[in-house]
C-alpha cells in the first residue's frame, strides 16, 4: 500500500465537504477529496434540488386550479414527463457530477472516486493508497435513507427519495411511509399531479419536531387537497403481491401501487473506521465541539453531527472548519438559531426552539400564536406565526411560520433569535403594509 502526504483529506463530499475542499484548495493547501457516489452529495442529486424543482411545478399546477376562485376559469393538464425531463437535464445533469468534479479540480483539489476509511489520526485509506494528512481529516459522509424494521418491508420493491426524484412516470396510487418534511413534500407533489396519496406516520402528527399548531394547519391543507393522512398508527407488516403494496395497520389494510419510504435518515458511519480515531464505531452521530473538532486531527460536518440535517447547516459548519484549519479568526459554531423549512404548501418554517424544546431546555417560555391572515387585498391564506419567548431575557428563542412564503417571512425572526434582539426593539419596528410579515407585529402585541 502506497502512502501519500497531503495537508488535508476530505472524506465524503456532501455540500459541506465540497465547500471545505474548494475553500482549502483555493487557499493553497494540498487537499485530497474522496467521494464514493456523486460530488455534492444528497442535496443536488437526490434531495433539495430535484425535490424543489418538482415542488415548483406542483405549485404552478395548484395556482392554475385556484384561478376559478379569483379570475374566471383555467384548465391545467399536468404532465410529469416535463418535470422528469427538467430534473434530469437541468437539476441533476442526468445524475452526473462532471461539472462538480471540475469545480474541485479547478480549485486545486485532487479528487479521488472511492470509499474511504479512517486508519488512525490524520490517516485515510482508499483503495491501495493511504493518505497521510499533516493538518487533518474532514469527515462529511452524510446520511442514507433509513428503512424502519417493519415486518416484510425489506422484501418489497419500496422506493426511497433516490427513486422518487428519478421518476419518469407516475403511478395511480402511493403510500408515503413517514410524515416528516421529506415525506410531506413528496406527498403533496404527487397528489398535485393526480396520484392518490396516503401518508402513514407512526407519531401522532405530521412534522413531529415542529409546533403542533403547524402540524394541524398542514394536515388541514392536505385534507383539502385530498391527501389522506393516518397518524399514530402501528404498521404490523408490509406485503407486495402482483404489483400491489399492502400495509397492515391493524384497524385498516392500505393498498397502493407504490410505497415511498421517507422514514428518516441513517448516518453513513458504519465501517468507516471510527474506532481507529478513538470514537465509538456504533455511534449514530459524531460529537463535535464549537470548532467542529471531533478528535485528534479530525473535523466532522453535516448530517453526521446531528445538529440539523440541512444543507445550510453542513455549509455553515464547513465554513467554521475552514477557518479553524487556516487559523483564521471568526465566529464559532452556534446552533441557537438553526432555521428549517418544510417546502410544503403552506411552508412550515421554523427557527430556534419550539415551545416544547424551550421547556425541555429549562426555560419557562411564553408564547403567542396569530393568523398570518390577509396580505391586504393582495392575497389571503390560512397561515400562522408562533413566537416563543424567554421572559427572563425578553428575547425570542424560537419562532414558527406557516404560510406559502413561510421560509421568507422567517428571515426576520431568524435575525431576532440569532441576534437576541430585545422585544421592545422588535415592537418598535416599521412593518410594511400590506405584507405577511406585518402579522409578526400583531403576534408580538399578543404576547402576555
Ligand atoms: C428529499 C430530500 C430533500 C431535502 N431537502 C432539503 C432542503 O430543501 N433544504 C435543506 O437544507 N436540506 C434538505 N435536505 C437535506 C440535505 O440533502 C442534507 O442535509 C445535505 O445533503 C447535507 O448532507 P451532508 O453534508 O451531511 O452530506 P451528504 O449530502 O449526505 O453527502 C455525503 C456524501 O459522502 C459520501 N460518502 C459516504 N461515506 C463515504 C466514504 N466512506 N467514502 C467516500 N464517500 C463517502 C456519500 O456517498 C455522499 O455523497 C433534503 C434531503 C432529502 C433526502
Amino acid at each position: 500500500m502506497g502512502e501519500q502526504r497531503v495537508d488535508v483529506v476530505v472524506v465524503g463530499l456532501g455540500p459541506g465537504g465540497e465547500h471545505a475542499a474548494i475553500k482549502l484548495g483555493r487557499a493553497g493547501l494540498d487537499v485530497v477529496a474522496i467521494e464514493n457516489r456523486l460530488v455534492g452529495g444528497e442535496c443536488p442529486y437526490y434531495g433539495c434540488v430535484p425535490s424543489k424543482m418538482m415542488i415548483a411545478a406542483a405549485h404552478v399546477v395548484a395556482d392554475v386550479r385556484r384561478v376559478a376562485d379569483f379570475a374566471g376559469a383555467a384548465q391545467v393538464q399536468p404532465d410529469w414527463a416535463q418535470v422528469a425531463k427538467r430534473v434530469r437535464e437541468e437539476a441533476t445533469d442526468d445524475w452526473d457530477d462532471k461539472a462538480a468534479v471540475e469545480r474541485l479540480q479547478d480549485s486545486g483539489v485532487t479528487f479521488v472516486r472511492g470509499t474511504a476509511t479512517l486508519a488512525g489520526p490524520g490517516r485515510v485509506e482508499v483503495g491501495d493508497t493511504t493518505y497521510v494528512a499533516s493538518r487533518g481529516v474532514v469527515l462529511n459522509t452524510g446520511t442514507a435513507p433509513a428503512v424502519p424494521p417493519v415486518d416484510g418491508l425489506d422484501d418489497t420493491p419500496y422506493w426511497t427519495n433516490r427513486d422518487a426524484v428519478a421518476l419518469t412516470e407516475l403511478p395511480d396510487s402511493v403510500v408515503v411511509l413517514g410524515g416528516g418534511a421529506i415525506g410531506c413534500e413528496f406527498a403533496q407533489i404527487l397528489a398535485r399531479f393526480g396520484v392518490t396519496v396516503t401518508v402513514v406516520e407512526v407519531a401522532d402528527r405530521l412534522l413531529l419536531p415542529e409546533e403542533p399548531e403547524a402540524s394541524e394547519l398542514l394536515e388541514k391543507a392536505f385534507a383539502k387537497e385530498g391527501i389522506q393522512v393516518r397518524t399514530g398508527v402501528e404498521i404490523a407488516s408490509v406485503g407486495y403481491v402482483d404489483g400491489t403494496f399492502t400495509l397492515d395497520l391493524g384497524d385498516q389494510q392500505l393498498s397502493a401501487d407504490k410505497l415511498l419510504v421517507a422514514a428518516g435518515r441513517r448516518p453513513n458511519l458504519a465501517g468507516i473506521g471510527l474506532e481507529t480515531v478513538g470514537l465509538d464505531p456504533d455511534a449514530k452521530t459524531v460529537e463535535t465541539d464549537e470548532r467542529l473538532r471531533a478528535g485528534d486531527q479530525l473535523w466532522a460536518v453535516g448530517d453526521i453531527t446531528g445538529k440539523g440535517a440541512y444543507t445550510h447547516v453542513s455549509m455553515y459548519q464547513a465554513a467554521v472548519v475552514v477557518r479553524d484549519i487556516l487559523g483564521e479568526d471568526g465566529p464559532l459554531a452556534d446552533y441557537r438559531a438553526v432555521t428549517r423549512v418544510a417546502f410544503t404548501d403552506p411552508e412550515v418554517a421554523s427557527v430556534g426552539m419550539s415551545e416544547k424544546q424551550a421547556r425541555e431546555a429549562g426555560l419557562d417560555p411564553v408564547t403567542a400564536v396569530g393568523d398570518l391572515g390577509a396580505r391586504g387585498w393582495l392575497a389571503q391564506e390560512e397561515g400562522l406565526i408562533k413566537l416563543v419567548v424567554d421572559p427572563a431575557r425578553d428575547v425570542l428563542v424560537g419562532a414558527c411560520v406557516v404560510g406559502s412564503t413561510g421560509g421568507e417571512i422567517l428571515s426576520m425572526l431568524a435575525t431576532a433569535v440569532h441576534a437576541e434582539v430585545p422585544l421592545p426593539t422588535l415592537r418598535s419596528m416599521h412593518f410594511a403594509y400590506p405584507t405577511y410579515h406585518r402579522a409578526v407585529a400583531t403576534v408580538l402585541d399578543d404576547l402576555p
